[in-house]
């Protein structure tokens, strides 16, 4: 699992690498594979805003759904399974503003935020 290495102790995780991925069972939220797993930032990573790297605004992907979210934003992440994981739906109104935003600079995101 040398992949996950390389993100775990990144300051873009705020020390919850794995807590994300413990807290998830080490499966991708979206179809069950334990492979190349990614955490994801629900609502985007935003500098100096500690709420990017809240435990309850980070999910566990695997690298193909993961990149899937990024280029179709709203189609993978659903409101089912963030309630699965115990989403802190006041954040909603949030997310999507920042949704929107990612969406207009998705090329520019895709890659920053695996
Ligand atoms: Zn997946
Ligand atoms: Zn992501």
């Amino acid at each position: 699992m040398n992949y996950i290495y390389k993100y775990a102790n990144n300051k873009f995780y705020g020390g919850n690498y794995y807590k994300i991925l413990s807290r998830d069972g080490y499966k991708c939220v979206n179809c069950g594979s334990t492979d190349n797993l990614n955490v994801h930032h629900i609502i985007g990573l935003r500098d100096n805003d500690s709420r990017s790297v809240d435990i309850s605004s980070m999910v566990t992907l695997c690298r193909k759904c993961h990149s899937k979210e990024h280029y179709m934003p709203n189609s993978i992440v659903t409101d089912l399974i963030l309630e699965n994981i115990g989403f802190d739906f006041i954040l909603k109104k949030f997310i999507n503003e920042i949704r929107n935003n990612l969406h207009a600079k998705k090329h520019e995101t895709t890659h920053k935020y695996l």
